[in-house]
């Protein structure tokens, strides 16, 4: 299933909620829908503040179920600015945010609660982060 909203906060809630619900279907814990909850939270509130910034745009969230593995696989893309050195920009503590607001610790906490972060991004094209979590363990 793939959503589309526009990069304003209040789609950061929605997009929370949605993934809630979808991953339903797989019968998660609480504290598995928590943690994926928080990742997807991270992921698209990177996508409005760094992706889009006071321009904005338009975020897609897609989510797959595997009921047989029973893993949960979401994606979250911008077409906004896109990151340097995806390296560096996942590692703990690094933020390009000069307003001392943010942290850094973003992709920390989606490598915490997911089981796998992946992200593909270029300068001036946008980026997209892949997150997959094996519900059950
Ligand atoms: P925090 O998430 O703790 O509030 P943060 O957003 O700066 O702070 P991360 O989420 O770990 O920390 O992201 C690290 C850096 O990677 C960001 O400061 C930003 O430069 C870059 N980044 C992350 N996501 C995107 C994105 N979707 N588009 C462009 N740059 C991004
Ligand atoms: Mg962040």
């Amino acid at each position: 299933m793939t959503l589309a909203f526009d990069s304003i906060s209040e789609n950061e809630a929605f997009a929370r909620v949605a993934v809630a619900a979808f991953v339903t279907q797989l019968n998660p814990t609480l504290e598995e829908v928590a943690d994926i909850k928080t990742a997807v939270s991270e992921a698209v509130t990177n996508a409005i503040i760094h992706g889009y910034g006071k321009e904005g745009g338009e975020i897609f969230l897609d989510m797959t179920a595997d009921p047989a593995e029973k893993t949960l696989t979401v994606c979250v893309t911008d077409t906004g600015a896109g990151i340097q050195d995806v390296k560096k920009a996942m590692e703990p503590l690094y933020t390009t945010d000069t307003t001392g607001e943010r942290s850094g610790m973003g992709f920390s906490f989606m490598e915490a609660f997911m089981d796998e972060v992946t992200v593909e991004s270029e300068p001036g094209k946008g980026t997209a982060v892949t997150m997959k979590k094996h519900i059950g363990r």
